[in-house]
């Protein structure tokens, strides 16, 4: 995604877009929320709706015939969506990881060749950086890729991989040069169709983020054709992942905004109608804190988000901003759905009750893309950076 191509929407067409997601979210998505994150079954109905609505060329570039949504407006369709069930935007948001990776570092063909069908959703991707031994510290990958001829031949391992059973490929952080110092430089991403040696070992089971597939990996004597080394050239791995971290950061922040707002309306419905002593608990001073704390915060996160959305927009470094906005959100998500839970009582306990759902889906927007901690970690470096004395 390049920021600066495309800034142009009216506020009227960035109206009737969200209009039309309110009405598929209201039609399509909240109906089957509860059923298929129980049954942990995968909404392939909603993938061909996605389609049709654009959702996998979000953020790609007209150029290549996606949307070429601005930060800003794509982060309040993610918004909206995980205000009523998150795990669908993962479908889409990790494959927009890639498409961006593509468009900001591929090479010309890699782009013309990609970027096209990933809009429509012919082709569907996601990201493979974890591996058992290596989360935070991805320089610690053992995949290793080694050239033979016109081919790289790749073995290894990756877990917790988001799109990798449905979907049709995956961006694939390997080494090229496992003893390279410092172990940065012998990184490299190639884009991995999926074929003979590419092994889907198990999807994981999971107690959020369900209904998606995240799946455990396994490359053996797999062939990539050198042509799919992402941008040609070798060592560019670890400066590409981090490349794409303001603006995958913005997307999780809106899932935990989302996560957030959803969990404040579920809350505000329920405490007019659970009554206690005579009255709505609504009435009670300790339910009023609650309301008042879990609305402010998410009005913060929304704020925090549009700043860090428009930075990126203009095409400003806004690394810290987008690791506040990360950091801020998603620990918003994971409160809102907390308190909302002691609002609900002995009943959020049950599945019949979706707020269960949002306190099960929060903490991974706390997790993944960075955890919370790194963030704080970040922001702290970033501060003092800006304000060398
Ligand atoms: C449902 C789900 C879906 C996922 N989807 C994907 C996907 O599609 N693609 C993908 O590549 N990955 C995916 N992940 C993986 C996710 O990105 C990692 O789990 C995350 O990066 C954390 O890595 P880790 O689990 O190895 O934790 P670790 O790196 O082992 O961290 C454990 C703890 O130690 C802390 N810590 C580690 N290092 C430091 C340090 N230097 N300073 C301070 N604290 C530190 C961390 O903050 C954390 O609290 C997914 C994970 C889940 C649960």
């Amino acid at each position: 995604m390049s920021n600066e191509t495309n800034a142009q929407w009216s506020a009227e067409d960035e109206q009737a877009l969200l209009d039309t997601i309110d009405g598929w979210i209201e039609k399509s998505v909240a109906p089957i929320a509860r059923e298929y994150d129980l049954a942990d079954k995968y909404p392939h109905e909603l993938v061909e709706e996605m389609k049709e609505l654009g959702l996998f060329g979000a953020t790609i570039s007209q150029e290549y015939g996606g949307l070429g949504l601005p930060a800003s407006i794509y982060a309040k369709i993610v918004i909206r969506i995980s205000a009523v069930w998150m795990a669908p935007t993962g479908i889409f948001n990790s494959h927009l990881i890639m498409a961006s990776a593509i468009e900001r570092a591929g090479t010309e063909e890699q782009k013309r060749h990609y970027l096209p069908l990933m809009a429509t959703g012919e082709l569907r991707g996601g990201i493979g950086l974890t591996e058992p031994n290596a989360g935070t510290d991805l320089q610690a990958i053992r995949t290793v890729a080694k050239r033979e001829g016109d081919h790289y031949v790749i073995n290894g391992a990756k877990t917790w991989i988001t799109n990798s059973l449905h979907g049709d490929m995956i961006l694939l952080l390997v080494k090229t040069d496992p003893d390279s110092q410092p172990r940065y430089k012998g990184m490299s991403m190639f884009i991995a169709e999926k074929g003979d040696g590419f092994i889907v070992a198990n999807k994981m089971k999971k107690s959020g983020y369900r209904a998606i597939d995240t799946c455990e990996l396994v490359f053996e004597d797999y062939k990539v054709p050198a042509s799919r080394l992402l941008g040609g050239v070798e060592g560019q791995g670890f400066k590409q992942t981090l490349g794409g971290l303001e603006l995958g950061r913005i997307n999780v922040a809106a899932r935990g905004a989302g996560i957030a707002e959803g969990a404040l309306r579920l809350s505000v419905r329920y405490a007019q109608e659970r009554r206690t002593f005579g009255v709505p608990i609504a009435e009670h001073q300790a339910i009023q804190l609650k309301l008042g704390e879990m609305a402010s915060k998410v009005e913060a996160s929304k704020l925090l988000i549009e700043s860090a959305a428009k930075a990126f927009d203009k095409g400003e470094r806004c690394d810290m901003e987008a690791g506040m906005a990360k950091y801020f959100a998603t620990e918003t998500g994971a409160y809102c759905a907390q308190e909302g839970m002691r609002i609900f009582g002995g009943y959020s306990y049950s599945t019949e009750y979706e707020i269960e759902r949002f306190h099960r889906d929060a903490m991974l927007m706390c997790i993944g893309e960075g955890t919370n901690e790194m963030q704080k970690i970040i922001i702290a470096k970033q501060l003092v950076a800006r304000n060398a004395i």
